[in-house]
């Protein structure tokens, strides 16, 4: 019995959200009075023993080329091979774009009870009770896995990272990594300074900025913040700006520490996409726009003055 985390990365590069499912997972073991344990797949990160600091004994890695690429039919064929022969029986994934694609397979092959979404450590009193958000984040469900493997998958910025183990035991495991059945032809990268899924901050904008010509003061912002940039969906339909931008129910998710929305009214449909921001800003000239319900702060006001002036004391603030 033990916790497998299962830590996402590219190139190299552990991503925010695979920490904070390492310090999640920690803790159920923790909990469940038992020992957690990472897994990262591909061409791995050196010093990988640092992860221990995350809380976990050890670290299982598949180094192998096939998996630099999440093909998730591999992916979840070798983690569910991982899991059977660590003997895990709990499996922690990031509720992120790669966790989306491999959770559920995951489960599928485990035959284990999934819980995707969650956003607390699992109330193991009485069962095992997960609490997940519903309805874009509007309510909340507590599901109990009754499998005996069970499967959580950890809305990102629900869990704090908590940095308070020592030193894991590195091991390269042997398990069957099967042919992908897609082949890659061509991998073109968004030339954004910071990828919108990571980020820890974000400057959106809306149709209130009247056209893609006036896009020059939230890039301007964004670079001041060292943040990525986001659009309503109006505004990626309309062509001011491409559709890797567009957040929202039918865009991207995202759940960045501080999430900056100017001229963007609040749709019901926006917010699905952003409203596990940590905290909120908005920057709108009508005071009733829906979106100030959602804020944490709010200025009324013309974005064309305000967003300037942001800027301006930002750089001064850095210089
Ligand atoms: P508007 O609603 O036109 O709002 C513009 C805002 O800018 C207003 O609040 C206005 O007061 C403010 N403003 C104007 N001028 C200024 C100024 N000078 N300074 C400051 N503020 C100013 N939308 C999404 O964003 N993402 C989605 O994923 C999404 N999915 C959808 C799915 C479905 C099935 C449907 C039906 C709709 C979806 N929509 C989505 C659209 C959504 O309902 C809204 O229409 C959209 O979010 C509105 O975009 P907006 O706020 O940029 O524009």
């Amino acid at each position: 019995m033990s916790v497998l985390i299962f830590v996402d990365q590219a190139d190299g590069h552990i991503k925010k959200a695979a920490y904070e499912a390492l310090s999640y997972g920690s803790k159920i073991a923790a909990q469940l009075g038992t020992t957690a344990a990472a897994l990262v797949l591909g061409n791995v990160p050196s010093d990988l023993s640092a992860l221990g600091k995350y809380g976990v004994q050890k670290v299982y890695t598949v180094n192998n080329d096939k998996l630099n690429h999440v093909d998730s039919q591999v992916y979840a064929s070798v983690i569910a091979e991982a899991t059977s022969t660590i003997g895990a029986n709990v499996v922690v994934f990031s509720h992120n774009q790669t966790g989306k694609a491999v959770a559920a397979r995951v489960a599928a092959r485990l035959k284990a009870g999934l819980v995707s979404g969650a956003c607390a450590l699992p109330d193991t009193t009485n069962g095992f009770v997960v609490k997940k958000t519903v309805f874009s984040g509007k309510a909340f469900a507590n599901i109990n896995i009754t499998s005996p493997i069970k499967v959580i998958a950890l809305n990102p910025n629900s869990f704090h990272v908590t940095e308070n183990g020592g030193v894991a035991e590195v091991t390269e495991l042997a398990v069957t990594v099967p042919e992908s059945k897609i082949q890659i032809t061509n991998i073109t990268k968004v030339l954004g300074e910071v990828p919108l899924t990571e980020a820890d901050i974000v400057v959106s904008g809306g149709r209130g900025l009247k056209g893609p010509e006036n896009w020059g003061m939230i890039e301007d912002l964004a670079h001041s913040l060292h943040a990525a940039t986001a659009c309503s969906r109006p505004v990626a339909d309309a062509h001011w700006r491409p559709h890797h931008e567009h957040v929202g129910q039918t865009g991207y998710q995202i759940a960045p520490n501080l999430y900056i929305a100017i001229g963007i009214s609040g749709a019901i449909q926006h917010l699905a996409g952003v409203n596990r921001s940590k905290t909120i800003v908005v920057i709108n000239k009508d005071p009733e726009a829906p979106f100030f319900k959602a804020a944490d702060y709010g200025i009324v006001g013309d974005a064309f003055e305000v967003v300037p002036k942001l800027t301006e004391e930002i750089k001064k603030l850095q210089a």
